[in-house]
Formats: structure tokens, C-alpha cells, sequence
């Protein structure tokens, strides 16, 4: 069958098409109903299945790939490569939940994990899942005070961190900063696991509190604990959004759904087979991490590649070297992790064969042209964008080359992925719109498997964050998107990244790419501000490519320039302003609400996911200076 037979029946009959995908995965018991959807907007899926996460991740393959590669942890940071296989990773993975139960960890209690991108981080989370227990994965190098908001939501019976984490060769001691969040806290655990790498010899340990992680391995290994059975819906793990858009949101997703959802996008989204291999770059600590660099492909019975580094150490070939060392298949990142290659010499792109690797998926913000030529041209591979959320757990909008690819076309994700029945609707009457009309993106519900369940001990702002625009029906993405005449969804950016010139509603993202195609340009980052005769006017913010000696000022004119030739006078910025660097969350992803709110004078809200806050130091001088 192919993609649009598939994808009408499962939204026209969910029921048939997701019971069908249950058998993808391993129960204990199996569900007596596909479908609860009795209590709008909540769904339950597979109610009443009895299964586990990390028994379909690790024990179930045990028989017939016991000895196959599950995790190569590679870090260029320490110059160290673990290659683990299933039989291993169920040893070290039984060895940590006897540790953790002997903690006094059993079914529905949070751990927190502040790790880095290693192989433990790893086998924390499969052993919470072994025993029923709720992670919340936070990524390591996030501030004290963040890891204590995260610890006091979560109010965890463990919370389990590394000694150090490393950036460019660089060591960044992790124990201080869980030493500072444990005292801010108000619910700090009575113990605290460490994972000590011999990075920081100067670690500080509290008696009673601390225990070490090696210590108690050797004691445990051997040691199997019996799995867990849970309940379709009980909660799995908790998960923090980015925070691009205000205070981060605890998404809590559930196990059985999850564990389907993965399953299906395996095969025919990723187009990967038990015994062949992903690298995915992303970091545990995001919702990509979770769902391929260890759920999904240790479900799909697959090898998944780990990495702690940077992309461009020892050199910027280091990733397709990877590649072609274990026969990589399919490729996992994001438009920024490419950019950044892409300031290196392409000579990096054609030094390796490449002769497994078949498809590049990226995703985490729109995936501009020049980058996606960049990558698709320099490696002759297929780059596929997909669009999701932390919310969704798995891609909503891709191609799906493993089950019929469609022709790529740059610049947007495709089409619904399974169970999505998605729509761009007016934003003030909930209206359709015609292909070629920009809307917001909307999902019709059901939520399918692997959508989250609701927020973190807060269904109220569940609904009201999601639900809470379309009379309690529709799933708003609070994204803007635009359908073409071929069905292809484009994403324009966020609901509240809209700019409203005298009436003429502008996507940040169309004035942002306007400014790019200067070749002096990096980056880029548009803001509305207000004015007085026209309401907003466009604020550009941007970043120049290294090397670049212009005057500042003659390419902030050639800036303004380029808008209005390519969208029009209407579009026209009311300041252009050249900086060093622009404001992002940890995971790449613009700020612009702190952009808007420093243009205003405002407080510029929750920056705790904020990477550099030397960027917004550097906006604030640029605006003081003026444009
Ligand atoms: P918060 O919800 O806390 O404001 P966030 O939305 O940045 O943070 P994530 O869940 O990490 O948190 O990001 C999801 C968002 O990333 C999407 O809603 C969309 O705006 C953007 N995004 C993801 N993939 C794509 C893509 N392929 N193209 C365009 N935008 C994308
Ligand atoms: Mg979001």
C-alpha cells in the first residue's frame, strides 16, 4: 500500500490501523480497547496493555541479536568509542535498576538525569523503564537554578549526574551546579547517583547523600531485575520543551502508544531494518534523543550511534566518517548542526564514501534552501526535512522514504505522518484555508500514539496551551503553515513570531530568508516592534559569516534593500542591526521573544533555556547604539 491509502485509513479508522501496529511491539497483556477518546481532549490508546519500554527495547531482542551492536557511544571529547552490544546493554541496564531500586526508586517515582550524551545516560533511562519509574532527562549543562525548577516539578526519589560533562575539549564540572540546584531546591532527593568519568579529581561528594556509580555496579552486575508491566497509560518519562516561546511545558508521555508510534516510524519513516545503523546527533536531553537515539532504534532492533562532541572535532568529517565505520544508513540532525558545517571547507562532504548512508532527515526549525543545496548537493544523498515537536514525540509532517518517497521539495516537511489529520485554518474564524493561504497548523483529534498525554501534573494548562484557541477541539501547533497545490505543508514559523504591518500579516520566517540570501549574512532574526503609524514594523537582527570585512552599515542597507525588493515596500524594516551573535536556546533554536521584548524595553521572560547569555548582553548594546 502506499502512503496516501495508509494515511486515510489510519485517520479515517484509527481504531483498525493503530490495533494493526500493536503487534509491532511485545505485551504482557494485551490491550482489551484500541481507543478511549471518552474524555476530550484526553485519549487513552491500548488500555488495559500490559507492556514495557525497555523490554522491547532490550530483552526482547536477546535471542536472536544478543550480540549485535545496540549503543556505540563515541565522544571526540575524551577520545573514547564504547561499542555495546544487546546482551551487554541488558547487563549494564539490570545492573543500574538493581542500584536504583536498592535507592528505594520503585514504579511512579521521578529521577532526574543530568547527564551528558554517554553511554549511562543511556542506561538510566532504559533501567526507569525497566522498573516503572518516571525520568525526566534533563540536558546536562543547563544551569543550577533550571535543574532546580526541573527537580522541584518533578520532585524526584533520585537524581542521577556525572562528575563532568565536556564542550571542545573543555571540562564543565556538572557536580557543583547539582550541589547548588539540591540546596535552591525545595524537594531535593535523598540520594544523588554520580557518574564519575575521572574528568573533575576536585568533585565534591556529600556523605550519606552521594553514591558512587561504580561502586555499586561492580556490586550489581549479574543481577537481573524482573521488568515492570504498566498500564498502556501510565507515564513513562517527562520532558521539557524548548522554551522558545515562554515558560518550558512538562510533557508527559505514556508507554504503550509511545512504544508503537516509535515502532511504526522506524520502518517506514526512518526506512531502517533490524541490524542497521542511525546516527542521530542530536543530545538525550531533547525529544530527539529520546525517541532515536535510544527508544526507537533499540525497539527497532537496531545499532544507534551516541556522540558527545562537536561536529567539527578532531575535523568537520568526523560525522561521515562515522557513517561509513559502521554502516550508517540513516542520518538524524538539525538545520543548525549542518549550518555549521557548512562554514567549513565542503571538502569535508565528498572525503568519505558514504556508500550505506541513504537518507539525512532533519528537523527542529525550518530547514532554509541554501542549506538544504549545501547538503543534498554536497553529499548526492536524499535530506529530508520533518517537522515535529516535543509534544508529538515523533514526526507529524516527513516524507516517509520507507514506505513510498515522494519528490523532496526544499523548504517543506511533506505530508501527515501516520494518525495525523492535520488542517491550516484561519486563525479568528477556524476556517480552512485554500491551498497557497497561510494558516495556523491545527490537528483534528484524536492526538495519535506517542503524543504526549497531557502536561506534568497539569492538565489545565494542557488544555489551555493546546486546545484552549479552537473551542477545546482542535491541537493548535502554534505554528503558522501554508499548504501548496500538491498537499505539501509549509512551516512559516510560530503563531506569535507574526509581524502586523498596517494590517498585512508577515511571517518572521519570510523576512528572515529574504535577509539570508545576502551572501554576508549568517544568521538572522526578526522581530516585530511597535510603531506608531503602522503597528509593527520589522526589526532585523543579524550575524555576518566570518571573514566578511563590510561595512557594517552598507550591508545593514543592503539588508533593507533586499526585503523590499523580494516582499515589497509593506515589509520593509524599520531597523536593521549587525551583532556578533544572536540569542538561542540550548537547542539552537531562536529567541526572538527576547529580541522583541529588549526592542520594547520589557522584561525579556523565562530566559532559563537561553545557551549564551553573553548574545543578549551584545543586542542590548547594538540597540542602545541604534541601528
Ligand atoms: P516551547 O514550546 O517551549 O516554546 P519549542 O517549541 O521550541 O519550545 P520544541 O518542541 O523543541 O520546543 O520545538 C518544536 C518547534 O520547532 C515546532 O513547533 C516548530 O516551531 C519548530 N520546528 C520543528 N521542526 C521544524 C521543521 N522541520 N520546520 C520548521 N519548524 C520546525
Ligand atoms: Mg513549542
Amino acid at each position: 500500500m502506499g502512503y496516501e491509502e495508509t494515511w486515510r485509513r489510519s485517520v479515517d479508522d484509527p481504531e483498525a490501523f493503530w490495533g494493526e501496529q500493536a503487534a509491532l511491539i511485545e505485551w504482557h497483556v494485551p490491550p482489551t480497547r484500541i481507543l478511549d477518546a471518552s474524555n476530550p481532549p484526553f485519549r487513552q490508546w491500548f488500555v488495559g496493555g500490559e507492556t514495557n519500554l525497555c523490554h522491547n527495547a532490550i530483552d526482547r531482542h536477546l535471542a536472536t541479536r544478543g550480540e549485535q551492536l545496540a549503543i556505540v557511544a563515541v565522544s571526540t571529547e575524551t577520545g573514547v568509542t564504547r561499542e555495546i552490544t544487546y546482551r551487554e546493554l541488558h547487563r549494564e541496564v539490570n545492573a543500574f535498576a538493581a542500584t536504583m531500586t536498592e535507592l528505594g526508586v520503585g514504579r511512579g517515582d521521578r529521577v532526574v538525569v543530568y547527564l551528558p550524551n554517554i553511554a549511562e545516560a543511556v542506561f538510566a533511562m532504559l533501567a526507569c523503564a525497566r522498573i516503572g519509574a518516571i525520568h525526566s532527562v534533563v540536558f546536562g549543562g543547563f544551569a543550577a537554578h533550571n535543574l532546580a525548577l526541573r527537580i522541584d516539578d518533578a520532585e524526584p526519589r533520585l537524581l542521577i549526574c556525572a562528575d563532568a560533562g565536556m564542550r571542545g575539549g573543555k571540562v564543565i564540572p556538572y557536580k557543583p551546579l547539582v550541589d547548588a540546584a539540591l540546596r535552591e531546591s525545595r524537594s531535593p532527593p535523598p540520594h544523588v547517583l554520580v557518574v564519575d568519568r575521572g574528568l573533575d579529581p576536585g568533585m565534591p561528594l556529600v556523605d550519606g547523600r552521594d553514591v558512587d556509580y561504580a561502586t555499586q555496579r561492580e556490586r550489581h552486575l549479574g543481577t537481573t531485575v524482573p521488568v515492570a508491566w504498566l498500564e498502556s497509560n501510565e507515564p513513562s518519562y517527562l520532558l521539557y520543551t524548548s522554551g522558545t516561546t515562554g515558560r518550558p511545558k512538562g510533557v508527559q508521555r505514556d508507554v504503550g502508544g509511545y512504544a508503537v508510534a516509535l515502532a511504526l516510524s522506524m520502518t517506514a519513516i526512518f526506512d531502517l531494518r533490524p541490524g542497521q545503523a542511525i546516527l542521530c546527533t542530536s543530545d538525550v536531553g531533547w525529544a530527539v534523543g529520546h525517541s532515536y537515539n535510544v527508544y526507537g532504534p533499540l525497539i527497532g532492533g537496531c545499532t544507534a550511534i551516541l556522540y558527545e562532541g562537536l561536529p567539527t572535532h578532531p575535523d568537520p568529517g568526523i560525522w561521515w566518517r562515522l557513517c561509513d565505520t559502521y554502516g550508517v544508513r540513516t542520518m538524524f540532525s538539525s538545520p543548525t548542526a549542518i549550518r555549521i558545517l557548512k562554514k567549513q571547507d565542503p571538502a569535508w562532504l565528498t572525503r568519505h564514501a558514504l556508500s550505506t548512508l541513504r537518507w539525512i532527515f532533519l528537523a527542529g526549525e525550518p530547514l532554509d534552501q541554501p542549506t538544504y543545496d549545501w547538503l543534498a548537493q554536497g553529499t548526492g544523498k536524499t535530506v529530508i526535512d520533518n517537522y515535529w515537536q516535543t509534544e508529538t514525540g515523533w514526526p507529524a509532517l516527513s516524507l516517509m522514504p520507507g514506505l513510498d518517497l515522494k519528490p523532496v521539495k526544499p523548504g517543506s516537511p511533506g505530508f501527515p505522518t501516520f494518525g495525523y489529520r492535520m488542517r491550516v485554518i484561519d486563525d479568528a474564524t477556524g476556517q480552512d484555508k485554500a491551498p497557497g493561504e497561510k494558516g495556523v497548523l491545527v490537528i483534528e483529534p484524536p492526538l495519535p500514539p506517542g503524543c504526549l498525554t497531557t502536561l506534568w501534573r497539569d492538565d489545565e494548562r494542557y488544555v489551555r496551551s493546546y486546545f484552549g484557541h479552537f473551542r477545546e477541539v482542535l491541537y493548535s501547533s502554534l505554528d503558522w503553515a501554508v499548504r501548496d497545490a500538491d498537499g505539501y505543508t509549509f512551516i512559516l514559523g510560530r503563531t506569535d513570531d507574526v509581524i502586523n504591518v498596517a494590517g498585512h500579516r508577515l511571517g518572521t520566517r519570510e523576512i528572515e530568508e529574504s535577509v539570508a540570501t545576502l551572501g554576508a549574512v549568517a544568521e538572522v532574526a526578526v522581530v516585530g516592534v511597535a510603531d506608531e503609524l503602522k503597528g509593527q514594523v520589522p526589526a532585523v537582527f543579524a550575524t555576518l559569516k566570518q571573514g566578511v570585512t563590510d561595512d557594517p552599515g552598507d550591508v545593514a542597507r543592503a539588508m533593507e534593500r533586499r526585503v523590499v525588493e523580494l516582499l515589497g515596500g509593506v515589509a520593509r524594516p524599520g531597523c536593521v542591526y549587525v551583532v556578533s551573535s544572536l540569542p538561542k536556546t540550548r537547542s539552537g533554536k531562536l529567541l526572538r521573544r527576547s529580541l522583541q521584548a529588549l526592542m520594547q524595553g520589557a522584561d525579556p521572560g523565562d530566559l532559563s533555556t537561553l545557551d549564551d547569555p553573553n548574545a543578549l548582553e551584545d543586542v542590548k548594546r547594538a540597540i542602545r547604539r541604534g541601528p
